[in-house]
């Protein structure tokens, strides 16, 4: 695919039209790194700006693509050089700058990593921004102490990119890995990538107690709403939620309860903007620890010019895992 996907706005600031363009004929903003992008992917975010269900496109015309992994062809950063494989994620790339899905980006220097060595590009791209967030997760379950001896860990939308992630790497790291889902239809999906037990999303699905049971020593949450209200009234003592996602809904319709009584912290995550050393924290978890197989059970490869067709299909939740895109 050598043509850029490029969302523009009507004059009656409302209607929105998506064209496939030659790169050369589009302004690729301001960076002083040029990168050839060879693979992308399509987050819960890209989808919602290539769909419009909602504003994550903050400037037009927009080239969607949060993630993508190439080659430097130009740079004025002395920490870039031509031929350099590279990776980034986030920073307002996809939303308030032209993004992956296109062949030619140009980026600050300050936005790109090194491709991890040990990892494809391709690899990376299946990781995508899904992946480092559940990396970033782990990586605040355990600096807050909930390491694998404390007691069962839960994932809520655990088939989704994230939670397919958030699975896995905490079964490599030695966790007992509880997966939420309302795909139960997946289970022997999730107990491949390392989850110890499968349980119906349903669970957590109406209003609770303000304290429940104590189930879970920690939680990755990707979901929000009453799901994460409830997760937080079922934490043990002391306990941590790691929550980075809103699949369910924004609200938090909870109580004080869990932090005042139990010491439960609600540990917020985010990926867009968290700073190089953490980022390069996660990759090399991700690069040590992540399983090849898993990283094989949760790809799948699908053709650029099938955005709009695969994006609504994201947001109903019925892609499982993650998708690469081969933008050569
Ligand atoms: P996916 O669409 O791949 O996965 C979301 C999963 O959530 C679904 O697969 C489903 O899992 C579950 N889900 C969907 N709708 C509902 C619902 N109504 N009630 C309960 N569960 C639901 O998205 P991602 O994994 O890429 O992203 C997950 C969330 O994390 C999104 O909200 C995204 O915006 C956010 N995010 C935040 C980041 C950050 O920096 N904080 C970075 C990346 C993502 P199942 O079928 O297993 O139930």
């Amino acid at each position: 695919m050598s043509k850029a996907y490029v969302i523009e706005l009507g004059e009656d600031g409302k209607t929105r039209t998506a064209t496939w363009r030659n790169p050369a004929e589009v302004d690729l903003m301001d960076g002083n790194v040029t990168v050839r992008v060879h693979h992308t992917t399509m987050n819960y975010k890209d989808a919602l700006a290539i769909t419009g269900k909602s504003p994550v496109v903050r400037r037009y015309p927009m080239i969607p693509g949060i993630d993508f992994a190439g080659e430097v062809t130009a740079s004025d950063d002395p920490r870039f050089s031509v031929g350099d494989s590279v990776i980034l994620n986030g920073w307002g790339v996809g939303e308030t700058h032209l993004g992956g899905y296109s062949p030619i980006a140009r980026i600050s220097g300050d936005w790109l990593l090194h491709q991890p060595k040990g990892l494809s590009g391709a690899e990376c791209m299946a990781i995508g921004t899904a992946g480092y967030t559940a990396a970033l997760c782990v990586l605040r379950l355990q600096d807050l102490g909930i390491g694998p001896d404390r007691g069962k860990v839960l994932v809520t939308g655990a088939s989704g990119g994230v939670g397919s992630f958030a699975v896995s790497l905490l079964a490599a790291l030695g966790y007992d890995v509880v997966a939420s889902t309302g795909r139960l239809e997946e289970s022997d999906y999730l107990i491949k990538l390392g989850a110890t037990e499968v349980i119906d999303r349903r669970e957590f699905s109406e209003p609770g107690r303000p304290l429940g049971k104590e189930r879970f020593a920690g939680a990755i949450d990707a979901v929000g709403g009453q799901t994460l209200a409830n997760v937080l009234s079922q934490i043990a003592y002391g306990g941590v939620v790691a929550a980075c996602g809103l699949a369910q809904s924004h609200d938090l319709p909870t109580t004080v309860m869990p932090f005042i009584l139990r010491s439960v912290t609600l540990a917020g995550v985010d990926s867009v903007k968290a700073e190089r050393s953490i980022r390069e924290r996660a990759w090399a978890l991700l690069t040590e620890r992540l399983d090849r197989a898993a990283l094989v059970a949760i790809t799948q490869t699908a053709q650029l010019e099938a955005i709009e067709t695969i994006a609504p299909m994201l947001l109903d939740g019925r892609i499982r895992g993650r998708l690469v895109f081969d933008v050569s």
